[in-house]
């Protein structure tokens, strides 16, 4: 496979790191000890055009990703959400209507979304999942709690999966919720280790009534709605995690090359060496199988295994090159005057999210071995 980006995809990635450079890297420590982003930013990710990442090949979506990624993880989670799991999945799923009323909306920033899976009982395990929608005439009626969902109090609108039938993944059906809707509220969750600046919100439906247009894809098929959104969610989550790990080398680099001890920059120490090179090794080889899983959705084909693997061993070495960053910056690698305490924190939610590193395991072990561990 070539892996060579045309100019096109090239350009994506100089208007994406200049992006960056001027409107996300020098806000991203005064963010993240305040918990809380200049909301102005999304008006600016609308213009550059990254809130409609879906009219990008999946290639060069990823290496927005992988910018978004190194400059701010908080950031980069409002890109992914409002393209990954909300946008692409009413462009894939959705009735014309559904389309033409949101889809623009989206795009163009004046709305956000969030994708309402998780509930306290129910994570690595959604199809046990408890929200209830119930039929009342030509409505629904959607009652329950969802938790941890990214941009849960900014949006304005949440794709919620509810039960509709039996127990099982086949008795869940997705619903777009206005979350103006009478009996919906958000609550923000404060004190997260990392993706401090994100919004992340605990939600909780009493008997919101919507309209069964507000139904996307058809009774039943909640479950395959919300893997397909995994499925891609997975390769820009990836992408974001190669981001902080290149993050991790380009400021180990420059700092070994400037602090001395022993009378020499810490760069000539071999175990320093060693440090680096191995968050190198690893940065290349977690870009690679990234892209590898987007050339393969941009070709039309099925990516579920190379999705997994990608975003197993990207968030996975995500963490370990935080941690050898912290390490090559000592104690100054322990305060937030450098940027790698925060890409520590930050990676540390990549192993966990959108599938634990477990779970993206059994699905790896499954395509191999045809036996699904998970029942
Ligand atoms: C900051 C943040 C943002 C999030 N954003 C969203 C969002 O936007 N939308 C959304 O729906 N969710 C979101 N989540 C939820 C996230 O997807 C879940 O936390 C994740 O799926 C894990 O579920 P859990 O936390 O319930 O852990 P559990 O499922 O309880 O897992 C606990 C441990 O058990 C292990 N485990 C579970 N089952 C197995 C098994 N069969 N075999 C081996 N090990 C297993 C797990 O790997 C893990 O180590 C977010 C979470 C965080 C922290």
């Amino acid at each position: 496979m070539d892996f060579s980006l045309t100019p096109e995809q090239q350009l994506v990635q100089q208007t994406a790191r200049a992006f960056c450079a001027r409107e996300v890297v020098p806000h991203a420590r005064e963010w993240d000890r305040a918990e809380e982003l200049d909301r102005e930013l999304v008006a600016k990710l609308a213009e550059v055009g990254f809130l409609a990442g879906w009219e990008l090949d999946t290639v060069s979506y990823c290496l927005v990703m992988e910018e978004l990624g190194k400059a701010d993880s908080s950031v980069r989670g409002i890109v992914s959400v409002t393209v990954g799991l909300v946008g692409k999945t009413i462009r894939r799923w959705g009735t014309d209507a559904q389309r033409d009323e949101w889809i623009p909306r989206l795009g163009s920033g004046e709305v956000l979304g969030c994708y309402a899976l998780t509930e306290p009982g129910s994570g690595s395990d959604p199809a046990s999942l408890v929200t209830r929608a119930e039929r009342d005439g030509a409505d629904w009626l959607l009652s329950g709690q969802k938790i941890f969902i990214t941009l849960g109090t900014w949006a304005r609108m949440a794709l919620v999966f509810a039960r509709t039938g039996r127990e099982g993944p086949r008795g869940l059906t997705c619903f777009l919720v206005p979350t103006d809707a009478e009996g919906f509220e958000a609550r923000p969750i404060k004190g997260k280790l990392g993706l401090r600046a994100q919004d992340t919100g605990e939600l909780f439906l009493d008997r919101v009534r919507v309209p069964d247009s507000a139904r996307l894809g058809a009774e039943g098929e909640g479950f395959k709605v919300a893997m397909s959104a995994l499925d891609d969610g997975r390769i820009s989550l990836a992408a974001g995690c190669v981001g902080i790990a290149q993050g991790c080398l380009d400021a180990s680099v420059g700092y070994a090359q400037e602090r001395t001890q022993f009378g020499r920059p810490i760069a000539g120490f071999q175990l320093v060496q060693e440090l680096l090179a191995e968050i190198a090794v690893e940065t290349d080889a977690a870009r690679l199988l990234t892209w590898k899983a987007a050339s393969l959705a941009d070709a039309g084909e099925r990516h579920t295994l190379e999705s997994s693997i990608a975003k197993y061993y990207a968030s996975e070495v995500s963490v370990r090159a935080a941690n050898a960053a912290v390490q090559v910056h000592g104690g100054y690698g322990y305060v937030d005057e450098y940027p790698v305490g925060k890409y520590l924190r930050d990676a540390r939610v990549t192993t966990l999210y959108e599938g634990t590193s477990q779970v993206q395991k059994l699905i790896i072990g499954r395509a191999l071995t045809g036996e699904n561990a998970f029942a």
